[in-house]
């Protein structure tokens, strides 16, 4: 990871969506989708991001990007406010935060072939002439960065594999030189035998390119690699934030340890008599949140105080922030082992 300090600060960010409905199409009800999240992502920083779906994740990495114009907060890049900014001052900051997504065939026109795809941003922007032999030198650049041969740019989106297409994807982000790529799960509807080779070209290009990301996922295996530190999503709240060996070792949050019980271990004797924490039910409904603590409908430890009070986002030590009453150092949030969860 990069020493060159802050790339973006992310402030008490709040996304709500009204729930409209009735015969007269009012609003009765509000999604808090984001609600109330704060991290910072370092210079060429990979902050993994995790949580079931529907916890808010994607729609916390759009409303960064403000592709979702936020209902409250802040997101500070490079010094300057992106939720206060006008049209045409963000226009000039778009090329530099960019996004890749899960399905990559649903976000690579049909009809157009990779050399369009990929140079497109570029022409879009006024960085370069459609047609011209520098926009094909820079489309064969960006596909030997990624691992492809040139001679693809003349061919279709249909003739790729899932991974070729989302290698495509990266080019197609890495177009304009960014510095911070949302990764919007780029990795789940891919074979797994093709998501290592995904993730170590991701890593690469980082080394290469010093470019932050946000990489979403569902599953802490998922970000384990890539990940400089990790933040844990439930139900539109940040849960934890740690480095990424303090989350797998130390896991303070009750939800964290739960997800870090599912992750598989390589060597099998240990696979074998570790220890799950399956949680019982689904997460709750965004439009309805539990009362005081969001999780204390599906942790094993909620006490009295977790139903009517509300956790404070704390940290417990140097760069490990934790939701959770119970957490310190002593490990009171630990979930015991002989919990009947598992
Ligand atoms: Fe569980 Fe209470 Fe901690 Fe929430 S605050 S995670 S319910 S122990």
């Amino acid at each position: 990871m990069s020493e060159n300090g802050t790339l973006l600060q992310v402030a008490n960010l709040r996304k709500h969506f009204p729930i409209i409905g009735g015969m007269l199409g009012r609003q009765i009800g509000t999604v808090k989708a984001v609600d109330d999240i704060s991290f910072d992502i370092q210079r060429g920083e990979t902050l993994g991001m995790v949580g079931e779906s529907g916890c808010g994740k994607s729609t916390a990495g759009r409303a960064i990007l403000q592709l979702h114009k936020p209902t409250a907060g802040q997101v500070i890049y490079d010094g300057a406010d992106l939720t206060t900014m006008n049209a045409e001052v963000l226009r000039v900051l778009r090329p530099k935060m960019q996004m890749i997504f899960q399905d990559p065939y649903a976000t690579l026109n049909p009809r157009h072939p990779v050399k369009k795809i990929v140079g497109e941003p570029l022409v879009i922007h006024g960085m370069m002439k459609k047609g011209s032999a520098e926009l094909s030198d820079r489309v064969a650049e960006l596909l030997e960065l990624v691992g492809m041969d040139p001679a693809y740019m003349r061919r279709f989106p249909h003739e790729f594999s899932g991974g070729q297409r989302q290698r495509i994807g990266i080019a197609r982000a890495l177009s304009l030189n960014p510095d911070f790529i949302v990764c919007d799960e780029p990795i789940s509807a891919l074979d797994v035998s093709i998501q290592a080779q995904v993730v170590n070209l991701m890593q690469d290009l980082q080394e290469q390119l010093g470019v932050a990301y946000l990489f979403i996922a569902h599953d802490l295996s998922m970000v384990k690699h890539i990940s400089h530190r990790i933040v844990v999503m439930y139900l539109g709240k940040v849960m934890e934030l740690a480095e990424r060996n303090t989350l797998f070792d130390d896991p303070l949050h009750p939800y964290t340890q739960s997800l870090n019980s599912a992750v598989p271990v390589p060597d099998p004797k240990t696979e074998r008599i570790r220890k799950r924490f399956i949680l019982k039910g689904d997460p709750p409904s965004p439009a309805n949140p539990p009362s005081g603590c969001v999780f204390h409908t599906r942790c094993p430890l909620t006490v009295e105080r977790c139903i009517r009070v509300e956790p404070e986002f704390r940290e417990i030590q140097a760069g490990h922030f934790v939701t959770c009453h119970l957490a310190d150092e002593s490990g009171s949030s630990k979930i015991p082992e002989q919990s009947d969860l598992s």
